[in-house]
């Protein structure tokens, strides 16, 4: 057991206690809420389960060589903490040691209980509560607690395995298989010729990292995809910090930044062909003459149609141009005990292979939900501000940007359900629900992402919920505007419904959250 977990036993919650706000998940997301919650909330009990022996999520989980941040750490760090390191890109080590940092100074370690996997969660209307049930995951006890607030901060994919595709033939290799998401501590690569297959972000971070010590690497991709390279400081931030309160240099930085980002996506939509120009004038300066280009660099899509792929300071296209590493165009026929033959009639030598092929992408940790009896399906609901569900009590979920930086989106979802949950004690409610409006019921139905072909959203899109073509079921991916619907916008909005249950049941509550 981690220190982290041993130390979890100061806030005690017993079986069934209830808790004003329950937090799942003690990543990003759930740290955030946590800090919020203690900030604008202060009067409210929380608590967090977390599966894991430790925080963190991706932060704890991924640990491949060369792991880092793709997006800059003064938009990925919180609102309400500066990131005062020096990379503006950072190893997934430093963001680790930011988040305990920041549970530490703020006492938000009190209040996890590791080792929690929630499994499924009950509403009453009657009682105005959930009933989460979790799994004590060290010793298979199966607990419950009730809360009036539901915060999912679960992350996105699934922690027990990442996708991998069907290849054939993968029992004859004779090497090792490995997939990032759970690299051994003891690989060496020292001499090995590897072969990473896949084009995303993992990919483009591992190869360099790789070729340091390997005999060959080769990224095996059947497309290409977008790649920009950026230095991993930023010379703006270091300067303002040198003579501005580091309160303040973080201020100004990250507004800066999340305006390029947003400049940059935009041009992105309305001019497609001259960033893919722009980008692929790009790599092809940092990737030298020796190169084709054409074939292994230019994708069939426009740009941020996929997630675009940061290459700090031209790493990866370094190690292609001085031959440290390879990229090949092709398809995979089989594995074989010594490689890859591919549907060109080549073959790839490997003493290793990497499955550099994604996330399995889950829905609010799969757990299983019921709103009074009914099992609750999400694809039948309606996304209300990309944080709440049409029908779906006192629950909000995060779920970070496909194209800006995730906390950007979980300090906004935290900072409203701290108002929600305030208007509710200012208007002496206890449930409230976005439903409906009579006119609404002729909304078109949507993906909930809508323009991004990445596999990782397309092979579950069927499992998230719809969005329409009006707010507030919208899912903007758009940090400027969902900062003016999500904090500005009205809480009676006509959506979203308050109401109470009947006063007998009220006794019955208060009397347990006394
Ligand atoms: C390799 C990698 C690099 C990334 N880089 C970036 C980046 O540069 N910028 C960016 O914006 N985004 C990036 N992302 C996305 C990234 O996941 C988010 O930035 C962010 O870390 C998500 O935080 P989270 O807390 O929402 O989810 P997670 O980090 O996934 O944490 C979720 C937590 O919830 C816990 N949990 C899950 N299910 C349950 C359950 N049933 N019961 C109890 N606990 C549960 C998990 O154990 C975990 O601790 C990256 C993702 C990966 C995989």
């Amino acid at each position: 057991m981690t220190e982290q977990a041993q130390r979890s036993d100061t806030i005690v919650s017993t079986d069934s206690e209830y808790i004003d706000v329950l937090v799942i998940g003690a990543g990003i997301s759930g740290i955030g809420s946590a800090w919020h919650l203690q900030d604008k909330c202060p009067d409210k009990r929380y608590l967090i389960l977390e599966a894991r022996e430790s925080i963190g999520g991706t932060w704890d989980l991924f640990r491949y060589p060369g792991i880092r941040s793709d997006s800059d750490m003064f938009t990925l760090g919180f609102n309400f903490k500066p990131w005062t390191d020096g990379k503006a890109i950072a190893d997934g080590p430093s963001i680790l040691s930011y988040l305990n940092e920041t549970i530490a100074e703020s006492g938000i370690d009190k209040h996890i209980r590791y080792q929690h996997r929630m499994t499924g969660a009950a509403w009453s209307s009657d009682d105005a509560c959930w009933t989460v049930s979790a799994e004590n995951t060290a010793t298979g006890e199966h607990l419950s607690f009730r809360c009036g607030f539901l915060m999912m901060c679960s992350g996105y994919y699934n922690y027990q395995h990442g996708y991998l595709p069907e290849f054939k033939g993968r029992d004859r290799f004779q090497g090792e298989i490995v997939h990032p998401q759970f690299w051994p501590k003891s690989l060496d690569v020292t001499g090995k010729k590897i072969v990473v297959i896949g084009s995303g972000a993992t990919a483009v971070t591992l190869i360099p990292e790789l070729a340091k010590t390997a005999e060959s690497v080769v990224m095996l991709q059947r497309s290409p995809t977008y790649m920009a390279s950026l230095p991993d400081t930023d010379w703006i931030a270091n300067l303002l910090r040198k003579v501005l309160p580091a309160d303040l240099a973080y201020r100004i930085v990250r507004w800066k930044n999340i305006r390029f980002q947003h400049f940059i996506y935009n041009r992105t939509r309305t001019d497609p062909a001259g960033v893919r120009k722009k980008l692929l004038r790009m790599a092809k300066k940092e990737l030298g003459p020796d190169c084709d280009f054409e074939k292994n660099f230019v994708p069939h899509y426009d740009p941020w149609d996929q997630r675009l792929c940061l290459v700090p300071n031209a790493d990866f296209f370094h190690s292609v141009r001085d031959g440290k590493a390879s990229v090949v165009t092709d398809q995979i026929d089989t594995f074989t005990e010594d490689g890859i033959l591919l549907k060109s009639g080549d073959k790839l030598e490997a003493d290793i292979i990497v499955t550099a092929t994604g996330l399995e992408l889950c829905v609010l940790a799969d757990a299983s939900f019921s709103v009074d009896g009914r099992d609750v399906n999400f694809p039948d609901t309606w996304s209300y501000k990309s944080m709440m569900f049409s029908g779906i009590p006192n629950l909000i979920s995060t779920f970070g940007y496909i194209n800006a930086s995730w906390t950007l989106k979980a300090d906004l979802t935290s900072e409203f359900a701290c108002r929600l949950i305030n208007h509710m004690d200012e208007t002496g409610t206890r449930i409230c629900v976005p439903e409906l409006r009579d006119d609404d019921h002729d909304v078109p139905a949507d993906d909930w992402i809508k323009d991004f072909s990445s596999g990782y959203i397309q092979r579950k899109i069927h499992l998230l919920p719809k969005q329409g073509d009006r707010a507030p079921w919208l899912n903007t991916q758009n940090y400027i505007a969902d900062r003016k619907m999500i904090r500005e916008g009205p809480l009676e909005d006509g959506v979203m419904q308050f109401w109470n249950p009947d006063a007998a049941t009220d006794a019955h509550i208060e009397s347990d959250a006394a």
